[in-house]
């Protein structure tokens, strides 16, 4: 990674010329800020950069993302399945069109779960046999498919059980406390449970009912969550209709994610690979998903005691605990080592070849994946086609730009899983950050009201200033900038009395669920997800599909490309920036509100964990970035800095980022190894895992221990700070 600065005058000025008669035409608010500075970029750098990105922003097409978005939706095409591997060679051949270059694609062998045959139904007191399948609509033929799958779930055990059926509310520790207070045991029963609202991820659920001895566990959407009382249901609206059923993976993939049989390293063809049976990823129970539905008649023949009212859904009828139902339960999956295939693709940096700014989204869906993943991959597809046309026109990032197609992300996280540990050592040097995108638009635009749908990015804290920055310069659909529809929307969702603070638009608490998680839980990578969200009630159904996004979803598809726009501008900042844009005060700031929110919600007391040490590190910390900040961010802004200067501090601002990895992980989850960020088991954010965890458990000799982790790692990274500063005002 050597500088070239001879090279990045003569690219400058080339780019000066080409970007000329773009600007002009540029119908973005880009162009209203092309004399304001950028952080990370000397005055000429951000001249450069805000004309690039005028021609930018004029380039996606919601036309084009709306073909894309029905190329991809035509078939079901879950991981393994023949139609998502043929979109792995369409996608690549399409990247090959764009100009993207080093167009590759990565083989990994799998230990697979798909469904073979599969059956539920009630022999007492009644008899009723679950379709297990949703209805077709006329006025969406894609319904009508005979390849949409039945009701699934990705890794259940294959078995046949006949049990009395158990409610257990939403099927998480606290439930089955209340039910053994109530006398009920669920050992060797069946239990039912609902899908949560807010979100808890159906694995935990699994995972809760194995540990409680239940041979087989249901999980059903009550319209409560997703349904009717939300609002209107598909065709007519965004919610969910009474056959729609969410399917699934419940992998244990918060304990190690990707490949059940190689924790920890890449299933290449030919990897050592161990026993199913030794795999702590894989569930031990039965599973099924069913639809509210072909759930109603279980619980509505149960005639046991009536459950508390925080336990009633939105079904017209009385919730119980137990009671007579019997119900009898075939699952057959066939699990079996399949292929899966990462697609990746690079434009060359033209100055930093060996700095890479990684992009990517999942290709792999339930069944059609209009949100999921689609709604990503018809963004992300109008973002590889105007960068690369930018290419052909000799416009190249200073830094190598890397996309990437995830495989079987629906599973356990898997193709960015295996792909990041077969490229742990490159990437933990090399990677600036990861820009992820899932579900670009889950939300119906059709029923968000004036402001319009929610942009809801997360991102670690260091990089929340520039994404926030970058937002000024993007229009969102309803014509105002995207930072202010952000600001607006932020105001109607949390009923705020005014607009938020810059520094709390960004959700800074990152939790699992997604492709990022190899790159900062496992390899100390800083990353960033965007997404807009809003009214959703299809997801992992059949009815997530084309009509549902083209119709309810996005009807303009100026979603799609607003999307493109953001992650367009986050990922040409990173790769074109002077100085790498971490903001390690808000970093530390950041730090300081997670630990305030632990001690509070814990009522820690000192004599248990004392915190005052840790808290004047992050105050260290905190003054070491902003004296940085302070002194890099001036000499820039004087244009008067060599190239080799900072390389140098980028060098060391990389090096952060990595020394919040602790190489043995944290305590009993030994892949997750950031010390500020993991998740919990039901997927949600978790701050400072390992102190948190053990002070939660009330282990409070682990928590010191951990407590002292975190003051080392704050303080390796104050010294390095302070280093780099004075490295930078040393006289040339
Ligand atoms: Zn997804």
């Amino acid at each position: 990674m050597k500088t070239r600065p001879e090279f990045r005058s003569c690219f400058v000025s080339v780019l000066v010329l080409l970007l000329i008669p773009f600007a002009v035409s540029a119908q973005s608010p880009a162009k209203d800020s092309q004399g304001s500075s950028i952080l990370g970029f000397s005055p000429a750098s951000a001249l450069t950069e805000h004309k690039l990105e005028a021609t930018f922003e004029a380039l996606p097409s919601p036309e084009k993302a709306r073909e894309w978005h029905r190329l991809f939706t035509k078939e079901p095409h879950p991981a393994a399945s023949e139609e998502n591997n043929r979109l792995a060679e369409f996608l690549a051949q399409e990247w090959r069109n764009q100009g993207w270059e080093d167009v590759t694609l990565r083989r990994y062998d799998v230990l697979h779960s798909s469904p073979g045959s599969v059956s539920l139904e009630m022999v007492a007191p009644v008899h009723f046999k679950a379709s297990l399948r949703e209805d077709p609509y006329g006025i969406d033929a894609d319904t009508k498919n005979p390849a949409i799958s039945g009701a699934y779930f990705g890794y259940s055990t294959s078995g046949d059980v006949t049990a009395e059926l158990v409610y257990a509310h939403s099927g998480n520790p606290e439930d089955y406390e209340l039910l053994r207070k109530n006398g009920i045991s669920v050992k060797g029963k069946i239990v039912i449970v609902r899908y949560s609202n807010p979100y808890s991820y159906r694995g935990f659920k699994a995972l809760t009912a194995e540990r409680e001895g239940a041979a087989g566990l249901l999980i059903y959407s009550d319209p409560a969550e997703d349904g009717y009382t939300r609002g209107k249901v598909f065709p007519d609206g965004p919610w969910g209709p009474e056959s729609h059923i969410q399917r699934g993976a419940i992998t244990y993939d918060y304990i190690v994610p990707g490949d059940p049989t190689t924790p920890g390293w890449a299933s290449v063809p030919g990897a050592n690979r161990i026993a199913p049976e030794e795999a702590r990823s894989l569930p031990k129970i039965l599973a099924l998903p069913l639809s509210w539905r072909d759930a109603k008649p279980l619980l509505e023949n149960m005639n046991g005691p009536e459950v508390p009212k925080e336990w009633r859904g939105a079904l017209p009828i009385t919730y119980r605990f137990t009671g007579t139902v019997k119900v009898h339960m075939n699952v057959d999956m066939d699990t079996s080592v399949k292929p899966y295939t990462v697609v990746e693709a690079r434009i060359r940096g033209g100055e930093l070849p060996e700095e890479w700014v990684l992009i990517g989204n999942h290709r792999d869906a339930w069944v059609y994946g209009g949100v999921d993943p689609v709604s990503g991959t018809a963004s992300m597809l109008e973002l590889t086609r105007s960068l690369g046309e930018m290419k052909q026109k000799g416009v190249r990032p200073r830094r190598t730009i890397i996309v990437c197609s995830w495989d079987g992300e629906e599973y356990a996280l898997t193709g960015s899983t295996e792909w990041g540990e077969q490229f742990a050592e490159d990437l933990k040097k090399q990677l600036v950050a990861y820009v992820n995108v899932d579900s670009s638009v889950s939300g119906a635009a059709t029923t968000a009201g004036p402001e319009g749908l929610s942009f809801k990015p997360t991102a670690v804290a260091s990089l929340a200033p520039m994404l926030v920055e970058a937002s000024k310069d993007v229009r969102a659909p309803s014509g105002k900038s995207l930072y202010e529809a952000w600001r607006a929307t932020s105001v109607r969702d949390k009923k705020l009395a005014g607009p938020p603070a810059d520094s709390a638009l960004v959700e800074t608490r990152i939790g699992s669920g997604s492709d990022h998680t190899v790159f900062l839980n496992h390899l100390g990578r800083p990353v960033i997800n965007l997404g807009f969200t809003g009214n959703y009630g299809v997801y992992h159904s059949a009815y997530d599909d084309h009509f549902w996004m083209s119709r309810i979803g996005d009807p303009t598809f100026e979603y799609h490309t607003a999307l493109t726009k953001i992650w367009g501008l986050t990922a040409l900042r990173l790769a074109n920036a002077d100085i790498l844009p971490f903001d390690f005060a808000a970093n530390a700031a950041a730090l300081r509100e997670f630990l305030g929110e632990l001690e509070r919600r814990e009522k820690l007391a000192p004599e248990q964990v004392p915190l005052k040490k840790l808290y004047e590190r992050i105050a260290g910390f905190e003054a070491a970035g902003k004296q940085l900040r302070e002194a890099t961010m001036r000499d820039l802004a004087s244009g008067n800095v060599s190239q080799e200067k900072i390389q140098h501090l980028n060098e060391q601002l990389l090096q952060v980022e990595s020394n919040w990895l602790d190489p043995a992980g944290i305590p009993g989850r030994p892949w997750f190894q950031h010390l500020l960020y993991s998740s919990r088991y039901t997927y949600a954010h978790l701050e400072f895992p390992g102190l948190t965890e053990a002070v939660e458990s009330a282990n409070w000799n682990l928590a010191a221990e951990q407590a002292n982790l975190l003051e080392t790692a704050l303080e390796k990274n104050t010294e390095l700070l302070r280093s780099a500063k004075s490295a930078w005002e040393k006289k040339e």
